[in-house]
């Protein structure tokens, strides 16, 4: 098991070296109860770097999302307020709502036509 040498086996050659003069290391509580206290420490330190692990990868995929596609999708949208297009939907031309717009200033396409393009999209990933 990897751990910071806090293990109990520590524990156990400090408590025996205390034990040996005479003297217990833990006046308030038994020996069970800190065992019990160290493995729990120990789980609890392993859960935590897995947490911190999973949430690393949250944080990369975030980061990665916002470079890879919202970021582009940005840039897209000042192109369409440079050529006048801004606000109208890319596939049925209506004007996007503007709650959406004010939701995602960035949307080029009304929530119906952009679900469609997802749909479309997912489908040819799921082929490729
Ligand atoms: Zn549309």
């Amino acid at each position: 098991m990897v751990h910071c040498g806090c293990s109990w086996e520590f524990f156990v050659s400090a408590l025996s070296e205390k034990q040996g003069g005479g003297e217990s290391m833990y006046a308030s509580h038994d020996e069970g109860f800190i065992r019990g206290r160290v493995l729990h420490l120990e789980n609890k330190r392993l859960e935590v770097l897995r947490r911190l692990r999973r949430d690393t990868d949250m944080l990369e995929e975030h980061a990665r999302y916002k470079l890879q596609v919202l970021i582009p999708e940005i840039d897209a949208a000042f192109g369409r307020v440079r050529d006048g297009t801004y606000g109208v939907c890319a596939s049925c031309e209506e004007p996007i709502p503007r709650a959406r717009l004010e939701r995602r200033p960035e949307a080029a396409r009304c929530v119906e036509c952009q679900e469609e393009a997802d749909r479309v999209r997912t489908a040819h990933a799921a082929v490729s």
